[in-house]
């Protein structure tokens, strides 16, 4: 069977890294969290005085880029995959609402893209991988052999991110995080550096109404097509 890659796009908290981690553990691929990525330069941001309000410091961050380092790697228990800001886990911290606000601003620097971009695509060279976030078919690899864009209504992906977020013990209130999601979407889609659009040869997944088990078979079926030859 040959070894393709597969990218999984769309809108923020729509399950994405869920379903993607599944497929790549159901079908023995690598997997990648671009948004992770990211959300550790934000991290790196607000840790190094880079924020000032609402404003970043871009020549700052321009000049200290080479110095973020970010890896991942399997936890030893769980074997989920880990998100490493020079050499040190901060998969719980990049979570937070502190970065998921300031996140898709940090993303809309043409310089953070490139350098992004340019690191995943190295970690696609070998193939044999899923990678999710907004513009993997569109900018990444855009000839990625498997595209998904994936959508499902603002309040359907804010409970989940509630949910998501009160099960790991937070205190979160729905209504900051329906308003976070809608502006991520916002920013996402209208930033001029690859915005969150769907790739004309991505297939489409609304998963508003489905259920992990229901989307873990259609991504299965659609894994068996694409590499069947
Ligand atoms: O996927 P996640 O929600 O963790 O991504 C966080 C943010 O990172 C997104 O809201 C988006 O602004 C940005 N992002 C991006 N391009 C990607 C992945 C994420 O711009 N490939």
């Amino acid at each position: 069977m040959k070894k393709i890659v597969i990218a999984i796009d769309g809108f923020s908290s729509c399950g994405k890294s869920t379903m993607a981690k599944a497929l790549a553990r159901n079908v023995g691929y690598l997997y990648f969290d671009s948004g992770a990525m990211y959300r550790a330069v934000a991290l790196y941001c607000l840790r190094n005085g880079l924020i000032n309000g609402e404003q970043i410091d871009t020549e700052g961050l321009r000049a200290q880029l080479g110095n973020i380092n970010i890896t991942f790697e399997a936890d030893p228990v769980t074997k989920n995959s880990i998100t490493l800001l020079n050499g040190e886990n901060v998969e719980h911290e990049i979570r937070s609402l502190e970065v998921s606000r300031l996140v898709s601003h940090v993303a809309a620097l043409d310089f953070v893209r490139t350098e992004m971009v340019e690191q995943q695509r190295r970690m696609g060279k070998q193939k044999g991988i899923v990678m999710d976030g907004r513009d993997i078919g569109t900018t990444v690899f855009p000839d990625a052999e498997l595209k998904i864009f994936v959508t499902a209504s603002a309040e359907v992906r804010a409970q989940r991110r509630y949910d998501e977020l009160k099960a790991r013990g937070d205190n979160p209130d729905y209504n900051e995080i329906l308003e976070n999601v809608m502006e991520r979407d916002r920013i996402d889609q209208t930033r001029e550096v690859s915005p969150l659009k769907k790739a004309d040869d991505a297939l489409l997944l609304d998963n508003s109404n489905m259920t992990h088990a229901q989307q873990e078979a259609w991504l299965k079926e659609q894994f068996i097509a694409h590499t069947e030859c």
